[in-house]
């Protein structure tokens, strides 16, 4: 063992006030735990920029969670594997992103305070995306971001306007049960990645998706709560007008999304509410008057 240094009076009183502050540091941060005032994610973020609680025992963490005394802690750490001496700060990559999956956000609010989930829909062409774009601007929607299998376009970047995923990442991303909802639209899959959403509407924050009739269907058979939004063209003409002026798309797809177009005008029937989009303002000022 080696041997301890040899501290003047002022030293060791020093170093007591730091070893009591830190004691007193984790113990207010483990009864937040308690009382889930306070998420892992936030405490592994904490972590980073105070020692004292980096130099925490993950066990000790754990067993400050409701409902996880001294044998689950145990058990869940075995089969994380991390070993019952580490502490927070010495977590692996692999670690921290298993013990964040393994306890979704704590942090949640009364049912009655939850988010509003609005499913802004309607057919292709229609401004969809801008109505999202400005909405995302104005107010504090969480607005999520899909992932889908067709190529990005020019102006578009990866993790703003979608999550660009090949075929066989789709496949498996439905496999593991990622997606609120997915459909196929002219040629290429879409899907809403359900994690953002569950979070964002758990901590009270109301949240749009900008999704296609089929997905919108989907959310609406699993979540009763779902307010879906039909946006319609002022006119045929107009929508008309836009599908061909999106010169992005092959005129095969465009033919393919005009069909479509026709098909989804005539199940705004099945939704709560439409808007008409004459005035993008207007469409979010009507958005943000259904979340409140
Ligand atoms: P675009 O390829 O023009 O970006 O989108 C084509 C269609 O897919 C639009 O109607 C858009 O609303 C819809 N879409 C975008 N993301 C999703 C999604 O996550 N799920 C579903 N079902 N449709 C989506």
């Amino acid at each position: 063992m080696p041997i301890p240094p040899t501290l003047t009076p002022e030293e060791r009183s020093r170093a007591l006030t730091k070893a009591t502050a830190a004691r007193r540091s984790r113990a207010e941060l483990k009864s937040k735990v308690k009382s889930s005032s306070i998420s892992i994610s936030d405490v592994l973020k904490t972590a980073e920029m105070d020692p004292a609680i980096g130099k925490m025992r993950v066990s000790e963490l754990l067993e400050s969670l409701p409902g996880v005394g001294k044998i689950r802690a145990q058990s869940i750490m075995e089969r994380l594997m991390i070993s019952s001496s580490r502490r927070i700060q010495g977590l692996g990559k692999r670690q921290r992103r298993e013990l964040l999956a393994e306890f979704p956000s704590s942090v949640e609010v009364p049912a009655s305070q939850r988010g509003r989930l609005i499913v802004l829909s309607g057919p292709g062409g229609v401004g969809k995306s801008t109505v999202a774009a400005r909405l995302r601007e104005v107010s504090d929607f969480w607005v999520s971001v899909s992932a889908t299998t067709r190529a990005p376009r020019a102006t578009e970047k990866e993790g703003v306007d979608y999550y660009f995923l090949s075929n066989d990442e789709f496949d498996q991303a439905i496999a593991s049960n990622q997606f609120l909802e997915w459909a196929e639209f002219a040629g290429a899959r879409y899907g809403t990645p359900r994690e953002g959403v569950e979070k964002a509407l758990a901590r009270g924050q109301n949240v749009l998706l900008e999704i296609e009739i089929e997905g919108a269907r989907q959310v609406k058979a699993h979540s009763k709560e779902a307010i879906l939004v039909f946006l319609e063209p002022p006119s045929w003409e107009h929508l008309v007008a836009r599908l061909e002026g999106r010169g992005s798309d092959s005129p095969e797809r465009r033919v393919r999304r005009l069909e479509l177009a026709q098909y989804e005008l005539a199940l705004s029937k099945e939704f709560d509410v439409a808007i008409v989009n004459d005035q993008v303002e207007r469409v979010v000022e009507a958005l943000v008057a259904l979340a409140s």
